[in-house]
This record gives structure tokens, C-alpha cells and sequence, in this order.
């Protein structure tokens, strides 16, 4: 059998972009990786301008988490003191003895590799794949130069082909502080930053530090990444509509916290606490997450609400007279920037921001046809919902 072949990642990742989620890919294709492991390093806490370690893995693992074959790792998170690179891939070759290991660098690390401690070791330990990236001031021969020297004490290096992609940390860090856009840092990781008030930003979410790391702790990587760009998709709403931001970004954020508990805990706390009596909604994991989550939201997180707590409730089947709050909730659920392509995703999209009624008509009556289409019926509060939406002025023209 041949040997895996494990691309590392290493950074600072303060916060993690989408130059570096272009580097393993392209890294992935170039040197036919099986997969990347991604290790935010642990810097002195006392560094400046360097978020806390746990919110740069929050955004690392929510960064990642589309991606199947990119995994997070907190090796250099929970190592004592300082880390250093050697350590690290002594430490992979022990975990991982069959496997090659290529640490992926751009060419400014490349040209800092001799400061590295014990990097002629280093050299030693794996192949590097080097991703082009201009660094001010230094000519191609001078890295050709350094990148001779370094194979001549035994370094072997590979070039990962990929156009290259003009972003830093820094750049985002002040773009984040001057509240300007940032087309290259995911829309998940953007919203971490703002809600928790990363970089400069003014904090949005007055219990952001506690709520994100709940909701970290009990959702999966996956969810945890929906439940952010979902949030985004809220405050875009909400500022299209007229509607209430920072109301829009804690429904959000809060609106699938029950979504990864087992059913069966889902259904003691709704029939001890009387959640519902829906037989169906219930059964149901899918439906039930909802008013439950409702629940959490208040008695958990705390919030008291109402608005926020309804939008929660019926963020699933809707409700007939649910207001246009909650289909701003409703449908950033349905449009947040990594939900999988379905078919109607793109006019969702397209008739969101433009009218929430319209869009919650398409979105349920699709989603309608969709499940007849797999022989299953939608609950009946979401075809009373659409009913209830077809009759409001703004779908009789
Ligand atoms: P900062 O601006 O804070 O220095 P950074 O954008 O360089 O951050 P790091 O987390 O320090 O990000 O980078 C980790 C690794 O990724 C380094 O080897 C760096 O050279 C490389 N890298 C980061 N961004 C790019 C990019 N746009 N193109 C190529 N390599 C990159």
C-alpha cells in the first residue's frame, strides 16, 4: 500500500482565509495529498492584536468544515509553552510513522525558514510545497537563491500550482476594524469576528464570548459553521427589510442550538417543560429542534425576547401571521452563504433580499413539492403557512 500523504498547514491563522484554504487545495491537487490537517499555532497571549487562541480554532474548525478532506488539529494549541514546527512534525511522524508529511508555506516563509528553530532539522522532516505569494521588496532570483540553498542541506521542495491569491491577516484584520468589506475571509468567519468584536470591531453581541463557546461545545463543526452564516444572512436581511440587526443576529446564532441533541433529550425537555403537544413535531428531530431551541434560547442562553424566541419557534414549518422577523430568520436558514446548492436555492437567493413574503412563498411551496416528490408530506402548519402567505397583499399581485 502507498504511504498517506499528509499535507500541514500551520499558521497563525489570526484569522484564517481564503489564501489559505486556496493553498491546500491547490496543495491537495499538486501533490496529490490525501488529505491537510490545519494547526493554528499558540502565540503568547500577551501578543498584540492576536486573537485568544480558542476563538482562532472556533473560526479555523467553521473555516474547514465544508471541506472533507481539511482537518483541524489543535496539536500546537495544546502544547505547553512555546511551540516550535520541529516539535510539531516530531510529534506527527510519531503519531502518523507510515505516513509522508508536506508542510505547506508561502514563499514569505520560505525566506524566513532560516530563522525557524532547528530548521536545518526541519528540513529533514517533510517536503515542503511552497504557494507563490509576492513579498515586497524581494526579488524571484533572491528566493530562487534561498530556495537553492536550502536543497543543498537537504530540503526538498515542491511549487503548488495555483494563481496566487492577494490576501493577508493583517489586510483583513484592518478591513474588519474599519468595518469594510472582505470578500476574501469566509462569510462564517466574518461573522465570528463581528459578533465577538475581534480585530477592532465594535463587540455586536453582548454575550458573544459565552454563547459561541456553547454553542461550539454542543453543535458539530458543520452546524456550528451553518448557525454563523446564517447569522450573516440575518443582519443582510434585516438590514434590506428595515428590521432589527442585532435582534436578526441573535435568533440567528440561536436558532439551531437544540439541533444536535439526541431526539430523546429534545422530547423530555418539551414535554417536561410543555413545549408543544404536536404529536408530530414530537416525533420529529427535524421539527421538534425548533420550539426546543426556543426554549434554550431563553432558559440557557437567557433571552428574553419575544420577538427573538418566536423567530426561533418557527424557524422550521413557519407560522400563519408569523411576522416579517421571522421570515428574515426563516429564510437566512434557507440562503446562508454554505448551504449545499438545492434547487431553488439561487431564487431564494435572488427574491430574499428583495421581498421576504415572495421568497417565503417560492421557498415553502418548492420545498412542498420536494417532499411529495420523495412521497413524504410537509407538517400541515407550513401548508396553512403558505396558504396564510398567499393571501397577504404582497403575493396577490
Ligand atoms: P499575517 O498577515 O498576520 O502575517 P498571514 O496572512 O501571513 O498572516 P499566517 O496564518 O501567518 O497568515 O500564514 C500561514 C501560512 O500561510 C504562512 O506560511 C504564509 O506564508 C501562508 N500564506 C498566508 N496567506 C497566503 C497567501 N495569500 N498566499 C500564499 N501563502 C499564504
Amino acid at each position: 500500500m502507498s504511504k498517506e500523504r499528509i499535507g500541514v498547514m500551520g499558521g497563525t491563522f489570526n484569522p484564517i482565509h481564503e489564501g489559505h484554504l486556496a493553498m491546500a487545495r491547490a496543495a491537495m491537487r499538486s501533490a496529490k495529498l490525501d488529505r491537510v490537517l490545519f494547526l493554528p499555532d499558540s502565540v503568547p497571549p500577551h501578543k498584540k492584536d492576536i486573537a485568544p487562541a480558542e476563538d482562532r480554532w472556533r473560526m479555523t474548525v467553521a473555516a474547514v468544515a465544508g471541506e472533507k478532506d481539511f482537518e483541524p488539529c489543535r496539536m500546537e494549541l495544546d502544547r505547553e509553552g512555546t511551540t516550535y514546527t520541529c516539535d510539531t512534525l516530531l510529534a506527527l511522524r510519531a503519531q502518523e510513522p507510515k505516513a509522508e508529511l508536506f508542510y505547506l508555506i508561502g514563499t514569505d516563509t520560505l525566506l524566513q525558514l532560516k530563522n525557524w528553530s532547528r530548521y536545518e532539522q526541519v528540513l529533514t522532516l517533510c517536503t515542503f510545497i511552497v504557494c507563490a505569494r509576492t513579498v515586497e521588496g524581494v526579488s524571484a532570483a533572491e528566493v530562487d537563491a534561498e530556495r537553492r540553498r536550502l536543497i543543498g542541506l537537504g530540503g526538498r521542495f515542491l511549487s503548488a500550482e495555483m494563481e496566487p491569491v492577494d490576501v493577508s491577516s493583517t489586510a483583513l484584520r484592518e478591513a474588519i476594524q474599519r468595518d469594510e468589506p472582505t470578500p476574501l475571509l469566509s462569510p462564517a468567519v466574518r461573522e465570528y469576528c463581528g459578533a465577538r468584536g475581534l480585530y477592532g470591531a465594535a463587540p455586536r453581541v453582548p454575550r458573544a464570548e459565552k454563547w459561541l463557546a456553547k454553542l461550539f461545545a454542543e453543535l458539530t463543526p458543520r452546524r456550528f459553521a451553518h448557525t454563523l452564516g446564517v447569522a450573516y444572512s440575518a443582519r443582510a436581511l434585516a438590514r434590506n427589510h428595515g428590521l432589527d440587526l442585532e435582534k436578526a443576529e441573535i435568533a440567528a446564532l440561536l436558532h439551531d442550538c437544540a439541533k444536535c441533541l439526541p431526539l430523546r433529550e429534545m422530547q423530555e425537555i418539551a414535554v417536561r417543560n410543555n413545549v408543544t403537544q404536536d404529536r408530530e413535531i414530537l416525533e420529529s428531530g427535524a421539527l421538534l429542534h425548533a420550539p426546543v431551541g426556543a426554549w434554550l434560547a431563553e432558559h440557557a442562553y437567557g433571552v428574553t425576547d419575544p420577538e427573538i424566541l418566536h423567530a426561533i419557534a418557527c424557524h422550521t414549518t413557519g407560522c400563519p401571521g408569523m411576522s416579517r422577523f421571522d421570515m428574515a430568520v426563516y429564510l437566512a436558514d434557507k440562503i446562508e452563504p454554505g448551504r449545499l446548492a438545492y434547487p431553488a436555492l439561487t431564487r431564494v437567493r435572488m427574491l430574499a433580499p428583495l421581498s421576504l413574503e415572495k421568497a417565503m412563498v417560492y421557498s415553502i411551496e418548492r420545498t412542498v413539492e420536494y417532499e411529495r416528490g420523495k412521497g413524504h408530506a410537509l407538517h400541515p402548519q407550513s401548508l396553512e403557512t403558505l396558504e396564510w402567505l398567499k393571501s397577504q397583499p404582497e403575493n396577490m399581485s
